[in-house]
């Protein structure tokens, strides 16, 4: 339980109701930024604007996934008003408050640090990146459906890194019938990709890998898939960037080119925000828990 814990919950999109929705369920009490148009209303959780907030007593603060933009602002789906999240804010809370958010970046980076309180990304948690990674590859099966007048199975695909997302990728789009390779770096990835049944080849290779595929799914975030890449691809390629913004595809010469190139930032808020909530707030919970102990027993 979460009894006697203060948290502000501060902008988002649908995932946030389940966050707030699993809190609440523990007893813990809510303060909601940027939610004045949900209908909804959650016993325990309290509307409010983010200049009547008082930071002063909050235990923790909960952003969205992608934290702030570069400028502060908290994105709202549920509000038409402006949050911006400043240092001046994060100065006012307790000492032994914490900052959660998906990833971060460098203004989230330096008021956090400025401010001297402690910045948690779930998703640099592998457990959290792995599960996020099932509706991530739902959602690019979905955009690979909708942009192709061909199947899955039986097609070339190049998945392009090994990591959290290219591995469930990789597994996913083999086991619905497509041939699939897998370009990466390391040897002991090179070595995985073989054992797990796919064709492997080094990223060096890439040029040569892409010539007779039909889709390119990229994980990689770096300038990966560039013109150099896509001039080797043949011209009804898809190439699906899923690696976070900017992506890693020059989607300048992909149009150029007539290749469709599309960047999919955040499918899992997209196709299932019910479940990437509920993987958030149970990891949510894991932490709240934790830091309400360590805080007692302190
Ligand atoms: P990850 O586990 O860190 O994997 C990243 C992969 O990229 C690894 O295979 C890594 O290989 C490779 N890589 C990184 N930098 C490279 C470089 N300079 N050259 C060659 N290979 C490089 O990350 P992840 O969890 O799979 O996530 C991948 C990307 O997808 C991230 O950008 C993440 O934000 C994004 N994402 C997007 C969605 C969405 O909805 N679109 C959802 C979840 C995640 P090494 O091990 O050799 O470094």
């Amino acid at each position: 339980m979460l009894t006697g814990m203060q948290i502000a919950v501060i902008g988002g999109d649908a995932r946030q109701l389940e966050i707030i929705r699993k809190l609440t369920e523990r007893d813990a009490k809510l303060s909601l930024i940027g939610f004045e148009q949900l209908d909804h209303a959650f016993t325990g959780a309290t509307k409010e604007k983010i200049d009547e907030l008082d930071f002063s007593v909050q235990d923790a603060l909960i952003l969205p996934v992608p934290g702030t933009n570069l400028t502060g602002q908290v994105e709202t789906i549920f509000s038409s008003e402006k949050v911006i999240l400043t240092e001046d804010m994060l100065k006012k809370l307790p000492p032994h408050a914490v900052i959660y958010s998906g990833i971060s970046n460098k203004y989230l980076d330096e008021i956090t640090k400025k401010a001297n309180r402690r910045l948690v990304q779930l998703f640099e948690r592998d457990d959290v990146a792995i599960y996020n990674s099932i509706p991530t590859v739902e959602g690019t099966i979905m955009m690979v459906i909708q942009h192709t007048d061909f199947t899955i199975h039986g097609s070339k695909i190049a998945v392009l890194g090994l990591g959290r997302v290219g591995v469930t990728v990789a597994r996913t789009f083999h086991a619905l019938g497509a041939k699939v390779m897998v370009g990466a770096r390391k040897s002991e990835h090179l070595a995985r990709i073989t054992e797990m049944g796919h064709t492997p080849f080094h990223l060096n290779d890439i040029e040569t890998a892409v010539k007779d595929i039909d889709i390119c799914i990229n994980t990689i975030p770096h300038p990966i898939v560039t013109a150099a890449v896509i001039s080797k691809m043949p011209a009804h390629t898809l190439i699906i960037d899923l690696a976070s913004k900017p992506g890693g595809t020059d989607f300048r010469y992909a149009e150029k080119r007539g290749i469709k190139a599309l960047l999919a930032p955040g499918l899992p808020g997209i196709v299932a925000p019910k479940t990437a909530g509920q993987i958030l707030a149970k990891v949510l919970i894991k932490l709240l828990s934790e830091d309400m102990r360590n805080r007692k027993e302190s």
